[in-house]
């Protein structure tokens, strides 16, 4: 199984900022977005980890979320296929880029997010 785009089984190339990112994070199974630029790859349909999209977009963090246990997601929006997705927030995720992504007002969008949430 090789991947394209360098993609080997413990390691992924970030479509945002070109940097070779583990797979293995504080805090998460799989991880799924870059910790550095917050950018993730279509790569999940419903399950995190299942591979299953088969689209491969380049999705951007849209802003920050919690659920009510307490635990942040990133809330992610696919460039190729408009497809949303929710991620928890791994250990080394740059504090910063989720600084910068919770201030971030989620206004001049009509996105289902309060939707997304429930699930
Ligand atoms: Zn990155
Ligand atoms: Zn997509």
């Amino acid at each position: 199984m090789h991947g394209r785009d360098g993609e080997r089984g413990d390691a992924f190339r970030c479509v945002g900022c070109r940097l070779d990112i583990p797979v293995a994070a504080p805090g998460t199974a799989h991880r799924n977005h870059c910790p550095h630029c917050l950018a993730s790859l279509h790569l999940d349909a419903r399950v995190p980890g299942d591979r299953a999209a088969g689209c491969r977009g380049r999705m951007t963090p849209l802003g920050l979320s919690a659920r009510p246990d307490g635990e942040w997601l990133i809330i992610h929006r696919c460039l190729s296929c408009d497809g949303l997705s929710a991620n928890r927030i791994a250990g080394d995720d740059n504090p910063l880029s989720l600084i910068r992504l919770a201030t971030r007002p989620l206004t001049g969008t009509d996105l289902p997010v309060r939707t997304l949430l429930g699930l």
